[in-house]
């Protein structure tokens, strides 16, 4: 008896995910202390590394809690373990972190605060009271202030804030919720806020600072906000000429704000709440959501140019200690946007905030804890399929993606609208933050920073590059500098296959499939612009089986921004007199003179872009002849749809040629032109339009014959088109994948650049090896 309750014994054990920063160690620490195991735990740059030593029972209870009753936030991949001699020794050790061998990301995203720290800054009697900084080993930021792996304060832009005593020992005692939480701060020693003017000039210090800052917003004027990933522009929301005014002063006069809500209850009384955007509001990501706004009558409205004409509104919940303290001391909901002028990165350090926002913010709230990168908030929409991410940034960077392919490091680089840039680590993809359009000098420069930061924050020497296919995207041009100096190669991704792939990388397949890629533009393997492709796509080939019928789009990008000249194309292309239809878009002259360019195919290129088509109706609809924002028409047809879409019927499309099939929209504009004439509602024209859609993706699908069938790119941010073109290929037998974590839009390319990267590879490999 006597004998068997003393044998010892000791496993070395190995936890692979993610697995540091969210309390991990510590967790460890206190279950080996509960069933009475010596040893240690420590953080090694590929995840947790554990010896622990006792009684064998207690040792497989151990092992048994740590797979299934770890914190919240982690995941834990793979555990691995093997016995080793036995050392007698007593007590249970946080050891320090190694830091050899190769970079797997083990670390979390930015966690929102927790519930206890919440209480913790409401208790009159915590010495954390009104303290904006208070995290725990549960939660808070991460990525946002990591510098290096693995983490551990030193390698944190915490380190330059020394713990106090009292913070020293909670950090030092396991039983304590903050033993190692490497952001650990309080009053005494951690960050400190200050209010400063636009010209640099402080105005007041921590509470008062937050509280002259909240009196701003009540004032109707615009608070810069320094949060987690860098600046946020705060207004009141409630108030119609603060919200004018940031507008104004943004540069952005139409596309939605999103909004942060003092409480649940709050998002509740202005917005249609399902149990599933309830979760991801509160979730430790805490994504900016986008809901329904609802009809109930409020005598405190959001401001009408909050979200003009759009009937969704994007909703977020205070996710630091710092903007519950703001949201209470305004006492109301606040706009809440990316601290840049439209379209470029979010700036994270005082003073470039000073230098790009002086002429947006009254005044800046900021703080001494720097940000690591920038980080802009995520959005998510919830469908009727689930969560779909539409912006990935704080929250979820740098989680990694299982790819399904292994391989040596790729980088790739992405597209040029809404860039990021992706690792390929193994059977692993970490996606970067969200970066921004690459048109402007700041964006570039934050583009770049991007690449070294992900590549050495991950140790990654990339042996293989990836971008898109077209020559002027200011992402090509870095993958071809890269390429030269590095002396590795270069595989360029055609854009439409890289949204295929993109869906494909997420869900791990490998092919064959027939995606259908449908967006705004991307650069085409016969120098046309393409977006409204079907791809079959095996491996790093794909093969066009079917494509829109191109028109002529007059003056490039400036048809982009104008959705009248997409409806002049399409009606030159179906043979209609453009005249009496255009009147309301287009002087006389102006139109002559545009559809002679066309007609003469000057400075008026060849595009099959589904994005344009949609740009094309809503025109024709009288939605929209000029767009302030990338995708405002098509949004604003699927806003025009109601309940009783399914049942409206649908446009002819004619399928001609073989290789690729070309769907031919003359008979769709006819039949919409003849509904037009009748008076029929927008709402009838919209549904039949969507509807064509759908059934022309069916026909394809049935013509083709792959059962995996991938939806991806812009146009299937799409709610209502989305819902129905993937209802109808169940319906036949299709299985059908979108992107969902990932991006559909251009944020999810560079990930495709990734996996098709890595084919390409495997296949040279291949017929190298076969070869010779
Ligand atoms: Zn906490
Ligand atoms: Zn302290
Ligand atoms: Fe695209």
């Amino acid at each position: 008896m006597m004998e068997a309750a003393e044998r010892r014994v000791r496993h070395a054990i190995f936890c692979e995910g993610v697995v540091q920063g969210i309390g991990f160690r510590p967790f460890v620490h206190r279950l080996a202390v509960e069933l009475e195991l010596s040893g240690w735990v420590s953080n090694s740059p590929r995840g947790l590394e554990i010896e622990a030593e006792g009684a064998p029972g207690n040792l497989d209870e151990f092992l048994r809690r740590i797979r299934e009753d770890h914190p919240a936030g982690a995941t834990v991949n793979r555990v691995a373990m093997r016995a080793i001699e036995p050392r007698n020794e007593s007590g249970f050790a946080i050891v320090e972190s190694s830091d050899a061998g190769d970079r797997r990301p083990t670390l979390p995203a930015d966690l929102a605060m927790c519930a206890a720290c919440l209480a913790e800054i409401r208790d009159p009697q915590s010495r954390r009271h009104r303290y904006p900084f208070t995290t725990c080993a549960g939660c808070g930021p991460r990525y946002s202030v990591v510098a290096d792996l693995p983490y551990d304060r030193p390698r944190t832009t915490m380190r330059r804030f020394a713990m106090c005593p009292d913070c020293a020992r909670e950090y030092h005692d396991p039983g304590d919720r903050r033993f190692h939480a490497e952001t650990i701060a309080c009053p005494a020693c951690g960050p400190h806020l200050s209010l400063i003017d636009a010209a640099g000039n402080a105005l007041a210090q921590d509470d008062s600072a937050l509280r002259r800052a909240a009196d701003a917003v009540r004032g109707s004027r615009i608070v810069a906000l320094k949060g987690v990933g860098g600046f946020q522009l705060i207004a009141d929301a409630l108030s119609g000429a603060a919200v004018a005014r940031l507008r104004e002063r943004k540069h952005r006069p139409d596309k939605p704000f999103a909004v942060m809500f003092p409480s649940i209850e709050a998002i509740h009384a202005h917005c249609a709440l399902s149990a599933e955007a309830r979760r991801a509001l509160e979730s430790g990501a805490a994504p900016i959501v986008l809901l329904q706004k609802s009809d109930c009558d409020i005598r405190r409205k959001i401001a009408d140019g909050v979200a003009p004409r759009n009937p969704m509104l994007g909703a977020m919940l205070p996710y630091t200690p710092l903007h519950a303290l703001l949201l209470e001391a305004v006492g109301g909901p606040v706009v809440c946007t990316s601290g840049n002028l439209s379209e470029e990165p979010i700036c994270a350090e005082t003073d470039e905030a000073i230098a790009r926002l002086g002429s947006i913010a009254d005044v800046f709230l900021t703080h001494d804890r720097p940000v690591a990168r920038p980080l802009d908030d995520s959005v998510v929409r919830i469908g009727a399929r689930g969560p779909q991410t539409i912006r990935r940034a704080r929250g979820y960077t740098p989680v990694s993606i299982e790819i399904g392919a292994d391989g040596s490091p790729v980088l790739a680089l992405g597209g040029h609208m809404k860039s990021t840039i992706a690792l390929g680590l193994g059977r692993e993809a970490i996606l970067s933050q969200h970066i921004g359009d690459l048109d402007s000098a700041p964006a570039r420069a934050a583009f770049q920073r991007a690449i070294d930061d992900l590549t050495s924050f991950f140790r990654c020497a990339p042996e293989l590059l990836a971008c898109d296919l077209h020559p002027d995207y200011a992402s090509t041009i870095v993958a071809e500098q890269l390429s030269k100096r590095l002396g590795v190669p270069l595989v360029r991704v055609q854009h439409h296959h890289a949204h295929v792939a993109a869906c494909m990388a997420e869900h791990a397949l490998v092919g064959p499939v027939l995606g259908f890629a449908w967006d705004g533009t991307g650069c085409g393997t016969d120098g046309t612009i393409w977006g409204g492709e079907a791809l079959a796509v095996r491996g790093a080939a794909f093969e066009r089986v079917a494509t829109l019928r191109p028109f002529a789009l007059a003056g490039g990008e400036r048809a982009v921004r104008e959705p009248r000249r997409a409806a002049l194309a399409v009606l030159l292309g179906a043979g209609v007199d453009p005249r009496p239809l255009l009147r309301r878009w287009f002087e006389d002259a102006d139109l002559k003179q545009i559809a002679k360019m066309i007609d003469a195919r000057i400075n008026a290129p060849l595009t099959s872009s589904m994005g344009r088509l949609f740009d094309a109706v809503a025109a024709l609809c009288g939605l929209r002849g000029a767009a302030t924002f990338d995708g405002q028409a098509a949004m604003e047809l699927e806003h025009a749809l109601d309940c009783d879409a399914e049942s409206a019927g649908e446009y002819p499309i004619a399928l001609a040629g073989d290789a690729p099939v070309v769907g031919d929209w003359t008979p769709l504009i006819e039949a919409l032109l003849e509904d037009l004439r009748r008076g029929a509602a927008i709402a009838h024209i919209s549904a039949r339009f969507h509807n064509a859609l759908a059934a022309f993706i069916v026909k394809v699908a049935a013509r083709v014959g792959l059962e995996r069938i991938v939806l991806s790119g812009g146009c299937f941010q799409n709610e209502y088109l989305l819902n129905r073109a993937a209802a109808l290929l169940e319906r036949d037998g299709f299985r059908v994948y979108f992107p969902r974590i990932v991006p559909s839009n251009d944020g999810g390319i560079a990930l495709g650049q990734v996996l098709v990267a890595r084919h390409a590879a495997m296949e040279a490999d291949h017929v190298s090896g076969s070869s010779g």
